[in-house]
Formats: C-alpha cells, sequence, structure tokens
C-alpha cells in the first residue's frame, strides 16, 4: 500500500485508496475495448479509480497495433437513456 498524504482529488477524503482489479472500457476508433482484470487504485469513499498513467499509455498503443492477444469480440448493446429514462 501507498501512504498518501493528499486527497482524493474528487471527494477530498484521505482515506487510503483501495488496490483493486477492475474492468476498464476504453473507446478507441469507434470501437469499444473491454479490458478485464485491470489493476487501479478506487477510493473508498468516492468509488473513484485512480489508473497508472503509463499502464494506459500501454494498452493505448496496443489498441493501435491491433496487438491485443486474448482479445474476442462480445456483444452489446447501446441504449439510450431516453428510450428507458421516466
Ligand atoms: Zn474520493
Amino acid at each position: 500500500m501507498t501512504n498518501r498524504d493528499y486527497p482524493c482529488e474528487f471527494c477530498d477524503t484521505t482515506l487510503e485508496q483501495e488496490e483493486k482489479l477492475v474492468t476498464l472500457t476504453l473507446n478507441r476508433g469507434g470501437k469499444v475495448y473491454v479490458f478485464e482484470g485491470v489493476p487501479a487504485r478506487v477510493c473508498p469513499n468516492c468509488g473513484h479509480r485512480y489508473y497508472n498513467g503509463p499502464m494506459i499509455t500501454r494498452l493505448e498503443r496496443l489498441i493501435r497495433e491491433d496487438a491485443l492477444p486474448g482479445a474476442e469480440p462480445i456483444e452489446a448493446y447501446r441504449v439510450p437513456y431516453t428510450a428507458v429514462g421516466s
């Protein structure tokens, strides 16, 4: 765990962020990429996720180079909120 003496930039809590594996969705070039099991630090108060910058840059490069071993297409649905909202 990393000791921090600065607050979450979204909710100002100084509670320790939790290291978790999360699902990260990136939209690039009109395609949606869902990365599973991505390490992130999560604010225990507001849930904001903090990612390692170089890690994101690396994922973006792999997308650009179409070098994503283990990637498989999944079915997805796009739903306009106005269709389901009040
Ligand atoms: Zn927070």
